[in-house]
């Protein structure tokens, strides 16, 4: 079910245009509008899914392998160095369209984006306990 206030969907139905790389009858892979580096594309389900959670994973699987193969020709294509594969879910990582999607960002060794900033942990305890408390929520989920 698509929604009629949601940008991709929009794009989906072929009410907006975009600049379509691939399609499944599942996905659509396009160029994002914004790109960090030219070839900037955004691999999305064609069905309305808000986020990771509410993707089926039997699709995140066909959108990895449409990653795979679709990251493979943007490096080809552009000349990149690498590729980063990211997926922001929920407004405080960054989601700003929400409607789920992959972002395959071509990337090249002098662009001058740097790795974001890292914390460190306060001890090795804290950081045990942390992944014991992790691990107790899949427990609890599954
Ligand atoms: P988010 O921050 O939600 O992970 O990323 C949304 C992305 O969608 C942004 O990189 C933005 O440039 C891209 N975007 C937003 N509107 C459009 C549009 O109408 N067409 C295309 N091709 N990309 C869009
Ligand atoms: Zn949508």
């Amino acid at each position: 079910m698509n929604n009629q206030d949601c940008i991709f969907c929009k794009i989906v139905a072929g009410e907006i245009p975009c600049f379509k790389i691939c399609e499944t009858d599942n996905i659509l892979t396009f160029l994002d509008i914004g790109p960090v580096n030219k070839g900037h594309a955004l691999v999305i389900p064609k069905v309305h899914y808000e986020n990771i959670w509410d993707l089926p994973s039997e699709l995140g699987q066909e959108i990895l392998s449409t990653a795979q193969t679709a990251g493979d020709a943007i490096m080809k294509a552009t000349g990149a160095d690498g590729l980063n594969v990211i997926m922001n879910n929920n407004k405080a990582a960054g989601q700003l369209v929400f409607h789920a999607h992959f972002h395959l960002i071509p990337r090249f060794n002098e662009d001058g984006f740097q790795h974001w900033d890292q914390k460190e942990y306060d001890n090795m305890d804290e950081a045990q306990v942390l992944a014991q408390k992790i691990e107790k929520m899949i427990t609890g989920i599954n």
